[in-house]
């Protein structure tokens, strides 16, 4: 299977999300890597270490701002110059755009929040977790051309240690591509790791009582070197960011050991966390859910808990 995996890049590096699709990719077949935007050229070549055999880079100044409908323009260019079988993103905002978008443009099917990919009897399988992420079920395409986006968090980056040409290519653009601008963008300020990429995760759910109960949790992530999460329950509530929400409507996270602090444990939270290496809840609740899957389960109240455990991490230094 030949597949184009299209690559988001950040400050002169590439996202983790599109790398862990294109080591998917890369293993079922010759895959490319397609680099959009401002410094694409130079980062381009920095997917060579993740599975790229080629990537295509474009720097176009109708690129240079995050809009999708430009990109989706370069994309079909490209998907006629190289008539890949597949073309493949990772979940963010910006693909979920550009994918849509570029499968109305070609009239091609689109497949989306899938876990995995693989390849049966020659065809190309998706894996997509469905109603509520309680079965999994194996989804194909009709067309030749198959649309593909992989769940965030799904699939991790693995290191060939290869290395890739780097093509530069030209499009054109469509009028109304290049009529949307950027206003303004700014970044969410923050310290320590992202929960994408920390390897402890302390997660709060309702069980903290107050927003102010994430304080608590911060102080133990900050001991530990790891990333603060919550569940949709508090985000909703206003209590915590979104980008920090775990499970089936936020993120998939699969640190090596999460932490879940007045967490019940519903289905659509676990979808989120279940890949996660060792799992201890706290919960005062002998009866929570939550207990039926975690490794280590302490049944007590989170605030008296907590500090106790920061306290103890400190100690060790
Ligand atoms: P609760 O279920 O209210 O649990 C709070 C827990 O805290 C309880 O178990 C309680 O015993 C414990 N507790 C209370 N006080 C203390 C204390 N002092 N010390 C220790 N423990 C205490 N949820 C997600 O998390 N992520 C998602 O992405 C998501 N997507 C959803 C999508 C859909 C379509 C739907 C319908 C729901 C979704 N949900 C999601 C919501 C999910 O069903 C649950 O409602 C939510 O996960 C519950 O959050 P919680 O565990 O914080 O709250």
């Amino acid at each position: 299977m030949k597949s184009l995996v299209f690559l988001e890049h950040y400050h002169g590096e590439l996202e983790r999300g599109g790398l862990g699709v294109l080591g998917k990719a890369s293993s079922l077949g010759e895959a490319a890597g397609v680099v959009l935007g401002e410094g694409a050229v130079a980062v381009a070549a920095s997917a060579g270490a993740f599975g790229a055999t080629k990537v295509y880079a474009c720097d176009a100044p109708e690129l240079a701002t995050p809009l999708p409908q430009a990109r989706v323009d370069a994309l079909a260019t490209l998907v006629e110059e190289s008539s890949p079988d597949a073309v493949l993103f990772g979940a963010s905002v910006l693909s979920a755009d550009v994918a849509s978008g570029l499968a109305a443009r070609l009239d091609a099917g689109l497949n989306w929040d899938l876990t995995d990919l693989a390849e049966r009897d020659g065809e190309l399988v998706g894996t997509r977790p469905a109603l509520g992420d309680t079965v999994i079920v194996d989804v194909g395409w009709k067309d030749s051309l198959k649309l593909g986006m992989i769940r965030s968090g799904a699939l991790d980056p693995v290191e060939s240690g290869g290395t890739a040409e780097v093509e530069t290519f030209e499009s054109s653009f469509s009028d109304f591509s290049t009529l949307a601008t950027l206003v303004e963008q700014t970044q969410e300020e923050s310290s320590g790791p992202s929960i994408e990429d920390a390897d402890i995760i302390v997660a709060g759910g309702r069980g903290l009582g107050s927003p102010e109960g994430f304080t608590m949790l911060e102080e133990l992530a900050a001991a530990l070197g790891g990333a603060v999460g919550a569940t949709r329950a508090v985000v909703d509530a206003g209590w915590y960011p979104y980008s920090t929400q775990v499970g089936q409507t936020g993120k998939t996270v699969s640190p090596r050991l999460y932490i879940a602090c007045g967490i019940s444990g519903a289905i659509q939270h676990k979808v989120g966390m279940q890949g996660s290496g060792t799992i201890v809840a706290i919960n005062k609740d002998p009866n929570a859910p939550i207990f039926d899957f975690c490794d280590i389960g302490v049944v007590g109240d989170l605030h008296q808990v907590v500090p106790k455990l920061t306290e103890l991490v400190r100690a060790r230094g």
